[in-house]
């Protein structure tokens, strides 16, 4: 029951002929489709990563005012209208990225959300007393370094120590 034909028809079936267009094909699905995954995968990860680093800051975060939550995640993609929303059953969701260039936010911004969304969980407004309590919050994740605004992200260009005039 083998598949591989009698030796004198080998010739018939020209493996050799057959090579060339298939490693043509896998070569160009090596440049194409694997890189689109590799790149999809990356921003999953990316994804991943920067909820995981927020969910550490806003656990300590919460012990710390002693606050409750139910659990933080990534606002679903397309989802413009706040950069995060707290519910009143304790779910708060952030937004993770620019809702135009789809690239993730700084993380100065993330944090501070968090910090919003985490003060929500004592005033539940925008009132005088939620915004003395934000700015605890947020001084707390500054003093821990983890609210550092106005640093530079790792992504941009490299800044010129000098310049020719002429
Ligand atoms: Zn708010």
């Amino acid at each position: 029951m083998s598949a591989r034909p009698p030796a004198g028809q080998r010739a018939l079936f020209e493996p050799q002929a057959v090579a060339p267009s298939a490693v043509s094909r896998l070569r160009a699905l090596a440049l194409s489709a694997p890189s689109r995954a590799r790149r999809a995968g990356s921003r999953v990860e990316e994804d991943s990563d920067t909820l995981e680093k927020l969910r550490g800051y806003a656990v300590d975060l919460a012990a710390r005012f002693g606050l409750r939550y139910t659990s933080i995640e990534a606002e679903a993609e397309g989802v413009v209208e706040h950069y995060g929303i707290c519910y009143a059953d304790g779910r708060i969701r952030i937004r993770l990225r620019h809702a135009t260039t789809g690239r993730l936010l700084k993380e100065s911004s993330l944090v501070d959300t968090v910090c919003h969304e985490l003060a929500h969980l004592k005033h539940f407004d925008h009132s005088p007393r939620f915004r003395r309590f934000h700015e605890r919050v947020l001084a707390e994740a500054r003093r821990r370094g983890w609210y550092q605004p106005g640093r530079a992200p790792r992504t941009t260009k490299p800044r010129l120590l000098w310049e020719v005039v002429r």
